[in-house]
């Protein structure tokens, strides 16, 4: 297992944990040291801090998950100093605090590193399979940055990695300051010369400072004086108009008790709390109080740090992982009903076609039939937004799916709603999954007309453009990886959303339409289907004025594009001939199976586990043709079973069946990609046509 695929409980934890531990902190050793060891190896296996040190030198931090390797790590950045602070400026420099790098590619490579062969073969040489690099920010400065990877073995980072590495990197960059400013201060004043210096140097520094300070007497609390960064971040224009007023002013009510417990220890105290603003709003905010002497009537030093960016993106991050949980579990749930539905749609199909029942059994049979049609849809859509689905992408051409949407939709949306187009006259290419598109798509157009009971105007706009982390944070409150991607988006004149049901809009099961006439899946598997494609989707709306919904997709440069429905493969209906072998615990799939091959001719036998099949196997060797298995059997991995099989009878073929979705079996290795497989739940025809395909092949 990786040890450091976090759950979202962990992430939770180590941010909340490092944070209280950081804040702790006063001293600049203490604060490096928390750092890396929050973050190696909980959330990769190596970390490189670079931070400045006194005199304007720069200090380097490593931490390595082999502590073997931590020497060498230490060696090679500090040999690639230079190199690493040039791309760091350039980044800077263009606005990109933070870079994510899921799959260390060697596009990606020279991406980040801008070619420079230093910065990649210092990447190379740590063979790393993810990368996020963060700058260290702190009062609109940039302090240094924070380079953390995985090995080779490990999980690629994903985007609450990256949220969680940005939440950590803010914290760090925090205390890092808070660090360095009491330090300078003590040498500063413990240098006697200096000292008109060093008071006119602090002055200027309260004057021009991007955190909030102030000075509050000790006896009534009351303020007495504050630079501009505080009377900013509360709203007032002029320092001036602050002085002299109660400091509970800033304060919401509840919170007016929170004083009291400023103390006159030594070191003071540094807490999150919320101040609230001149126009009534709150803000949440870092403070930290120190006496300034240890007499009761001596004043505090208050510092105030807006915390607002930090805790949208904490926010923002628990929802993300509040989405994770509820797709495990809807995936979990989903998989159970699915192999139910395989039974009861495959019997009742067998059960249709016998000939032996009456017309009026055939009636209620069909409505058998029609509830697990209805049943299985859900678990599909279940399936799709917990992304267990299997798609099968193609790369298409963005506009020509749209045009080619319009008159579906038309015919499927009432005369009063008009669909219009405006198309980006680039030609652009994604990877995606045909009908799951066009599904986004319709489920967009439904909940539009939804939104206008008396009519109104769809319109459906293509655009290709480049995004970034930062854009991505923007639009959609995650970074998403820095490329070309491809968007549509579905805008209508409705009556739009407020903030709170635009914050659920894609959870499952959120609707706010009257029992009966929303499901509110169609939101949550537009999600997982845009999720599972590697895009992304959000919605923007203006209450009264209507809705915006954009799908993207990563753009796919320099392949031929499938411009036409491919045309559906059809197998000619041949009857069976030949012996299958089929191993299935699943007491009623096994049967299914067995029933549908036989009404078409073949021969077949059953086997509950794998020692019944490799003695099934020993009695038939010449007369068996196929062999059909779950991919999970109860005594035998699948790679013992496909040696021992093949050790009986070398060119005997094995198609796989299994509820899971392909690709997550190929991901767990339990079967190659070349190997036939059957998704279950399967069709008569499914099965009838992998089989015949399969026999004649051999
Ligand atoms: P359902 O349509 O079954 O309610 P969805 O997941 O499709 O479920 O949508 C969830 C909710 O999101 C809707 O009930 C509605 O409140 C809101 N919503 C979705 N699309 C729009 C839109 N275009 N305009 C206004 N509200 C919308
Ligand atoms: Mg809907």
């Amino acid at each position: 297992m990786d040890t450091n695929a976090a759950t979202g409980d962990e992430r939770v934890s180590l941010v909340e944990e490092t944070s209280k531990a950081l804040q702790a902190a006063l001293e600049f050793e203490a604060v490096l040291e928390i750092s890396l060891k929050a973050i190696v190896p909980r959330l990769a296996d190596l970390a490189v801090l670079v931070v400045p040190a006194a005199h304007g030198d720069v200090r380097i931090e490593v931490a390595h998950a082999r502590p073997s390797m931590v020497g060498k790590l230490r060696s090679e950045v500090a040999a690639s100093l230079d190199a690493i602070r040039q791309a760091c400026e350039i980044s800077v420099r263009e606005g990109r605090q933070a870079r994510w790098i899921p799959a260390v590619t060697d596009t990606a490579l020279r991406f980040v590193t801008r070619r420079d062969p230093r910065l990649e073969s210092l990447i190379r040489s740590f063979g790393l399979r993810s990368l996020m690099v963060v700058s260290l920010r702190a009062s609109g400065r940039t302090l240094g940055g924070l380079a953390v990877g995985r090995a080779e073995d490990g999980t690629p980072f994903n985007s609450n990695d990256f949220a969680v590495a940005q939440v950590l990197a803010r914290r760090i960059a925090l205390a890092i300051e808070s660090a360095t400013l009491e330090e300078e201060l003590q040498r500063e004043l413990d240098a006697p010369a200096g000292v008109t210096e060093a008071i006119h140097k602090w002055i200027r520094v309260f004057d021009l400072a991007f955190w909030g300070a102030a000075v509050v007497d000790g006896t009534d609390r009351r303020i007495e004086t504050v630079n501009p960064a505080f009377a900013r971040l509360h709203g007032y224009g002029d320092p001036a108009s602050l002085a002299g007023r109660p400091f509970t002013e800033l304060l919401p009510q509840d919170r007016a008790g929170e004083l009291e417990n400023w103390s006159k220890e030594p070191g003071g105290r540094v807490y999150e709390t919320v101040h609230r603003r001149r126009d009534g709003d709150t803000v949440p905010v870092l403070v930290s109080v120190t006496p300034m002497e240890d007499r009761d009537d001596g004043s505090y030093v208050v510092t105030v740090q807006d915390l607002s960016d930090l805790k949208r993106t904490e926010e923002r991050l628990h929802r993300a992982q509040r989405m994770e949980a509820v797709g495990r579990l809807a995936g979990g749930v989903a998989h159970e009903v699915n192999n139910m539905m395989t039974i009861i749609l495959g019997f009742s199909d067998l059960l249709a076609r016998s000939l032996d029942i009456g017309s009026s059994s055939q009636k209620e049979v069909e409505e058998i039939r029609k509830a697990a049609v209805r049943a299985a849809k859900i678990t599909t859509q279940l399936l799709a937004f917990s992304r267990q689905q299997v798609l099968q992408p193609v790369d298409l051409e963005l506009n020509l799916i749209v045009q080619e949407m319009v008159p579906v939709l038309r015919l499927m949306l009432p005369a009063n709603v008009k669909v219009e187009t405006a198309l980006s006259p680039l030609e652009t290419v994604v990877r995606a999954d045909r009908s799951q598109l066009e599904q986004v798509l319709i489920n967009l157009a439904f909940n539009a007309r939804d939104a206008m009971a008396s009519g109104g105007t769809i319109r459906l706009v293509t655009v290709a453009r480049r995004l970034d982390e930062a854009e991505g944070r923007r639009l959609i409150g995650i970074p998403i990886p820095v490329g070309r991607y491809g968007l549509v988006s579905v805008v209508d004149t409705g009556h739009g959303m407020d903030e709170t049901t635009l914050a659920q809009v894609f959870e499952p099961f959120f609707t706010t339409k009257a029992v009966g006439a929303g499901t509110g899946l169609g939101l949550s598997t537009v999600y997982g289907i845009m999720k599972q494609s590697g895009g992304y989707v959000w919605a923007e709306s203006i209450p009264g004025k209507g809705t915006t919904f954009t799908i993207c997709l990563p753009e796919v440069i320099g392949r031929a594009t499938q411009r036409k429905r491919q045309s559906g493969e059809h197998r000619d209906e041949r009857p069976g001939g030949g012996t299958v072998l089929i191993l299935e615990d699943e007491d009623g799939v096994r049967e299914l199976a067995a029933r549908i091959l036989a009404e078409r001719g073949y021969a077949v036998m059953q086997a509950r586990n794998g020692s019944e099949a490799l003695a099934g196997i020993r009695d038939t060797v010449p007369h068996l043709d196929l062999l059909l298995t779950d991919v999970i059997v109860p005594d035998m991995g699948t790679g013992e079973l496909e040696y021992q099989v093949h050790a009986l009878k070398p060119d005997l073929p094995i198609l796989y069946m299994s509820g899971y979705p392909k690709d997550d079996i190929l991901y767990r290795g339990l079967i190659r990609r070349d190997q036939a497989f059957l998704q279950k739940p399967f069709t008569t025809e499914d099965l009838v046509n992998e089989v015949g395909a399969m026999i004649q092949r051999a």
